[in-house]
């Protein structure tokens, strides 16, 4: 018998079924034929595709809480001493979840869900208070890190979630 899906498997399926039937794009490279890696949040509201004008094969993006330097490192090291990017766009955004609560604050949401310690006092989800100093320090943390492509370019930018527009922050 065939298992059930759920509302968003199903989605999945069904949506993709349309998708692969217009599928024409089987036999791009796999290193981004623009050279360029997208750092960015997680938020459903950000289509990075679209908003950022990035065609299928043309650049990495990758996506996590707060579009963060460091927890994006590993992928930014493959991404550029292995697939050929030399340029790095880290895009944070206006009313970002990061902007919403402490580090004391998220150890206790989660352990409490979890009943028991997951997050010690030292576990640190990295949040921020001020969007546009948290891009630059990232910034200046990646062109520190050592590990960004010699010779290669970084900058930071603020998508806003009001207006759809992106602004160079440095
Ligand atoms: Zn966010």
């Amino acid at each position: 018998m065939r298992k059930m899906l759920t509302e968003n498997q199903g989605h999945l399926v069904a949506s993709n079924k349309e998708y692969a039937k217009h599928f024409t794009s089987g036999h791009l490279p796999i290193p981004p034929a623009k050279k360029y890696l997208v750092v960015t949040c997680m938020d459903a509201r950000i289509p990075p595709m679209a908003a950022y004008g990035i065609e299928l094969g043309d650049a990495h993006v990758i996506r996590n809480a707060g579009g963060n330097a460091r927890d994006a490192y590993r992928s930014i090291l493959i991404s550029q001493h292995m697939l050929g990017t030399t340029e790095i766009l880290l895009i944070k955004h206006t009313q970002c979840g990061m902007l919403t609560f402490t580090n004391e604050q998220g150890r206790k949401i989660v352990n409490g869900h979890q009943g028991h310690e997951v997050c010690g006092p030292d576990f640190d989800f990295q949040p921020f208070s001020d969007l546009e100093a948290s891009v630059r320090e990232d910034v200046k943390w990646l062109k520190e890190c050592g590990g960004v492509v010699k010779g290669g370019m970084v900058s930071g930018w603020v998508y806003q979630c009001e207006d759809g527009m992106v602004k160079q922050i440095c």
